[in-house]
């Protein structure tokens, strides 16, 4: 199977297209849960193939665009230790703290490191034994094996420089917070695909159960978007509350059992602060307390930081599908990618950086 260029083939997307022009009779709210979802949309211009009852909003599924304000000051205030190498993806280096971002600070001479791969942290640990080095573990059920793998891999090594600032974030209690809100408008969703090829989908049948809405398992190539939409579509014209996986060759029902072992290991479920959004109940994991040695807020007693929020950015209701990046009195003109006043204009996955990069004003 040729796994690009048949999943972005014109003849399949236009036949797609028509199934959708065919089924639809009403206005639906659907919305793609995953930011990497939101930009290849924006990339293929499929919004703009749809016809106009399906509205598309963009879901809180960037992980850089939801770490809690608090987390990004725990990081500066980590990060200007001079004793410590903080490392992280490069992306979460632009997303704006209260008073500063990890970008200037390292400009002013902290030991900030863009790693690729939370293993490269722990190489940057074996290489400095006489320093802290502290990896900026964010991200959803996708990236939480990578990052316990590399704790695991400083466990063998009996690294004791090397712990996680960890700012790990679930699906399922954000969907139940969307569908909950009195401001809600999503009818249904789309899955976002890379993070049930970790766990699976049958933690959506409860959801689709107790609100009513379909849920679309769904890829990132412009078929597979397409096909996600076409069948999520296809559920709220017959009224059903469907749980569908039209991203078969990669998800399965349980997902992948032995990744989901490494999270049992490593992480408990706790509360977390989603950027924008506010405290959602069990939302995300934190590390075991037997694993606390490697817990960059307690190595470093970061728990007392006042935080400061932009009082004009609305990213927080962009991410609950309530209003669209271009609805900002900020988009494009004060905040922009070179300037951003909140992390969903930052974050390669980030709705407000999908709509400037592709011209959706
Ligand atoms: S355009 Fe900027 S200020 Fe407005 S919601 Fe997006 S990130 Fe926030």
């Amino acid at each position: 199977m040729d796994f690009t260029s048949s999943f972005r083939d014109p003849k399949i997307v236009a036949n797609l297209i028509q199934k959708i022009k065919k089924t639809i009779t009403r206005p639906w709210v659907i919305m793609e849960i995953c930011g990497g979802q939101t930009h290849a949309i924006m990339h293929y211009g499929l919004d703009q193939l749809l016809p106009p009852e399906i509205e598309l909003v963009h879901g809180p599924g960037c992980p850089v665009c939801v770490t809690s304000l608090e987390l990004v000051d725990k990081a500066l205030a980590i990060a200007a230790h001079p004793d410590v190498i903080f490392t992280s993806y490069g992306d979460m280096l632009r997303v704006p703290g209260s008073k500063d971002d990890l970008f200037n600070l390292r400009a002013r001479g902290a030991s900030i490191q863009v790693v690729y791969s939370p293993l490269d942290a722990v190489q940057i640990a074996q290489a400095n034994p006489d320093r802290q080095v502290v990896f900026f573990a964010i991200g959803f059920e996708t990236t939480a094996p990578a990052n316990l793998a590399a704790l695991a891999q400083a466990r063998a090594l009996n690294l004791d420089n090397f712990t996680l600032l960890v700012s790990h974030v679930c699906v399922p209690p954000a969907m139940h917070a969307i569908l909950g809100s009195p401001n809600n408008r999503v009818q249904g969703f789309l899955a976002a695909g890379h993070v049930c090829a970790v766990m699976g989908f049958w933690e959506y049948h409860p959801i689709a159960e107790l609100y009513k809405i379909p849920i679309t398992v769904t890829g990132f190539e412009p078929v597979d978007l397409l096909n996600g939409i076409l069948l999520t579509l296809q559920a709220l014209e017959k009224g059903e509350a469907a749980v569908q996986n039209a991203y078969p060759r990669v998800v399965t029902e349980h997902g992948n059992i032995h990744a989901q072992q490494l999270i049992s290991t490593y992480f408990e479920p706790c509360d977390r602060n989603w950027r924008g959004i506010g405290m959602i109940p069990m939302s995300g994991w934190a590390l075991r307390p037997e694993f606390s040695r490697f817990d960059a807020e307690k190595r470093f007693k970061v728990e007392h930081i006042q935080t400061h929020e932009s009082e004009i950015c609305i990213s927080g209701q962009i991410l609950q599908g309530i209003k669209k990046p271009n609805q900002c009195p900020a988009f494009g003109t004060i905040c922009t990618p070179q300037n951003p006043l909140g992390a969903t204009m930052v974050s390669s996955e980030g709705a407000c950086a999908a709509y400037y990069r592709y011209a959706r004003k």
